[in-house]
């Protein structure tokens, strides 16, 4: 039996008992961010897209680093995508940082660098999605378009006791439907930002700060005890877990490294050379593939080299272990495409995964003491 679809009906009275109490908390509690203090769209629309997936404090010495780099829609659209990574590097989710750079560039020959006001056109550009134009466009020119992120879901799904999952379609575009209808007209952009607190703040993902929210009141999770079931989270499904190789070859103090491909997992990006040790190869068997690489790939012999690092790394989808071996070469070959060799000291100019970029500390620090994190 298919479920009636979820409605949520705002009226003029639940508008002002959800938005009256939150505004004048937030007068009092709002966070003094450096992205609150403008209304320059290019410093919202970068604050937004490093704030999907991290945390305040992490975002804040890169937010500054990159604004000082870029101050401009049109210094970012300038700069090359390996700069732009570089100043990223750590960060994480790099999709971020080239979608940036491309809208950048797209800003800058279709809206000689300024950041249009429609929405279709914010929208359309790469890595922005309906919330992050919304967000864009409401805090910067004061419009009034609903925004749904993590937090702003959070808070309604628990506001509203929705049991449903809000990732359902029609769950979503009833939250859409009442992020918008919860809007007040007057001053959309102070509601926006007070929302997001809220939901960052004090009802945080666990353990919610009840007894000192401002809607503690009118809450359907609070007066139903729900608040720890909400919202439903999804079933979560096993995490795979992947083994893979890279190999640290060196000739006197160079290395070789690699630039991956523009287009996937960790775009662009440098890397020791290596790869995924197929799934059907045994257990134990990792270094025997490492040597297989080498020889198939660059015709090289690489036995005797040793275990250098052991790095265990978890992506949003799989987790991993990089098993990363050193061998040193007699003299350097030829290199083209994607690789080439780099003066050890060099190494840290250019753009590393997290991953990779803990092979570059160790061999900055000790290049020849190996270090196993697992
Ligand atoms: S009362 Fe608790 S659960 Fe409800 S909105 Fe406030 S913090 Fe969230």
């Amino acid at each position: 039996m298919s479920r009636a679809p979820i409605e949520l009906e705002v009226d003029a009275a639940l508008r002002r008992r959800f938005t009256a109490p939150l505004l004048k908390w937030y007068d009092g509690s709002g966070r003094n961010l450096p992205w609150r203090m403008t209304d320059d769209p290019y410093r919202i629309w970068v604050s937004e897209i490093m704030l999907q997936q991290t945390q305040v404090a992490t975002v804040l010495p890169y937010y500054h680093r990159f604004l000082e780099a870029f101050p401009t829609i049109k210094a970012l659209a300038s700069a090359d995508l390996e700069t732009v990574l570089k100043l990223w590097q750590g960060l994480g989710y790099y999709a971020r940082a080239r979608h940036l750079h491309r809208a950048a560039q797209t800003l800058l020959s279709r809206y000689a660098g300024k950041m249009p006001k429609s929405f279709d056109a914010v929208y359309a550009l790469p890595g922005i999605g309906r919330s992050t134009a919304g967000a864009i466009l409401t805090i910067a020119h004061g419009k009034r378009y609903p925004i749904l992120d993590g937090n702003v879901r959070r808070v309604l799904c628990r506001f509203f006791a929705i049991e449903e999952d809000p990732r359902e379609k029609s769950v979503e575009a009833a939250l859409w439907h009442c992020s918008e209808q919860l809007m007040p007209r007057r001053n959309p952009s102070r509601y926006l930002q007070a929302i997001m607190d809220l939901g960052a703040t004090v009802c945080t993902p666990r353990q919610p700060d009840c007894p000192h929210c401002p809607l503690q009141k009118p809450c359907a999770a609070r007066k139903q005890g729900l608040t720890d079931r909400l919202p439903v989270k999804a079933v979560s499904k096993k995490v795979l877990h992947f083994d893979y190789f890279a190999g640290v070859l060196r000739v006197d103090d160079f290395v070789l490294i690699r630039r991956r491909p523009l287009q996937g997992l960790l775009a662009g990006l440098w890397e020791f050379p290596g790869a995924r040790v197929d799934s059907h190869e045994k257990k134990g068997a990792v270094m025997a593939a490492y040597e297989k690489f080498f020889r198939e790939t660059l015709a090289l012999n690489v036995r005797g080299s040793h275990l250098f690092m052991e790095i265990p790394h978890a992506f949003t989808h799989f987790k991993m272990t990089l098993h990363v071996f050193s061998f040193r070469l007699k003299k350097r070959f030829q290199t083209g495409g994607p690789m080439m060799w780099v003066e050890r000291e060099s190494l840290a100019a250019h753009p590393f995964s997290s991953a990779h970029q803990k092979i570059v500390l160790q061999l900055c620090q000790s290049p020849d003491r190996p270090r196993l994190f697992v």
